[in-house]
């Protein structure tokens, strides 16, 4: 296939549906020429997932479980067996307890804390060690994150500090990987109505409050999203690493919006 990401394959692991920003970020990329695998979690996803991978021409879906090693190994095994070498890896991926997503940060149990740790941020890594195996210069891992990372988000409480702990190991991975010219760089998403995204309380509100105060004055959607995956994962983004990209309308650059242009 002709294109930007012509001769690449990669792995898009976090579809769940239609929705998922993980498959805006597929569509984009496949648009442009790249050759697919997915994985998914769970066998009622699966059948979400294969429909919309035969969609973008990929044949290989893979079941993986990133809170267990072996299932991330077997995924890995198997796309080694399959394609010997990778060219990027979309982490779009996290999870928390839903009860964690109201109310406030304070309450978070070890338990829970533990758990979106592992799921969220962990799991960036863990996915980093095995891809790396099969990466050569000029590779990508990219992975999603939010800017309640930066600054407190109404109810976005543990899952804001797993995103901060993501960032800071994209910094990390990006330093130790960098020496094998595989980059490592993170989008961080304006707010997207998704699965994973209404679990979150107010989440119609905190939609609203960015389509209102963004310079953009409209929320982002799964499109362009996409757009800047295609760029950090293609070579035009080939001097980029260990960055997190903003695409959020312009949100996170907002101390203030003036009175009138709140009103719309
Ligand atoms: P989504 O529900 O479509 O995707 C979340 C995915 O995580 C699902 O495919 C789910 O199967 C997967 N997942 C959860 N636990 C897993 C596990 N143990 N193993 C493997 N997969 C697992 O929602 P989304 O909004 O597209 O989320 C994708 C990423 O984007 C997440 O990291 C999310 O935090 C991030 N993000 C979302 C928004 C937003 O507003 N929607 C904004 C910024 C960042």
């Amino acid at each position: 296939r002709p294109g930007l990401m012509a001769g690449k394959r990669g792995l898009i692991m976090g579809v769940a549906n239609d929705r998922s920003i993980a498959w805006g970020i597929a569509q984009q990329l496949a648009a442009h020429g790249a050759e697919l695998a997915f994985t998914y979690v769970g066998e009622a996803l699966q059948k979400r997932v294969q429909p919309l991978a035969e969609s973008v021409g990929s044949d290989l879906v893979l079941p993986c479980d990133v809170g267990e090693d072996a299932s991330l190994d077997a995924a890995f095994d198997e796309l080694g067996k399959r394609w010997g070498a990778l060219d990027f890896v979309v982490h779009a991926i996290g999870y928390t307890d839903k009860a964690a997503l109201d109310g406030r940060y304070c309450d978070t149990s070890r338990d829970v804390f533990k758990l979106t740790m592992d799921i969220s941020c962990f799991s960036f890594t863990a996915v980093a060690q095995r891809a790396a195996r099969l990466m050569k210069d000029g590779s990508g891992l990219l992975t999603l994150s939010y800017y309640g990372a930066e600054r407190v988000m109404p109810n976005y409480n543990v899952m804001g500090v797993a995103k901060a702990a993501l960032e800071a190991s994209v910094r990390y991975l990006a330093v130790d990987l960098g020496r094998d010219g595989i980059r490592v760089n993170a989008i961080s998403a304006g707010p997207i109505k998704t699965l994973a995204a209404s679990g979150i309380s107010d989440f119609r509100y905190i939609l609203k409050w960015n389509e209102l105060n963004a310079p953009l004055k409209r929320n982002v959607s799964q499109q362009d999203v996409g757009g800047a995956a295609l760029y950090l994962l293609s070579d035009l983004g080939a001097g980029v690493t260990g960055e997190v990209l903003h695409v959020d309308s312009g949100y996170h650059v907002v101390g203030m919006t003036a009175q009138d242009a709140a009103a719309g």
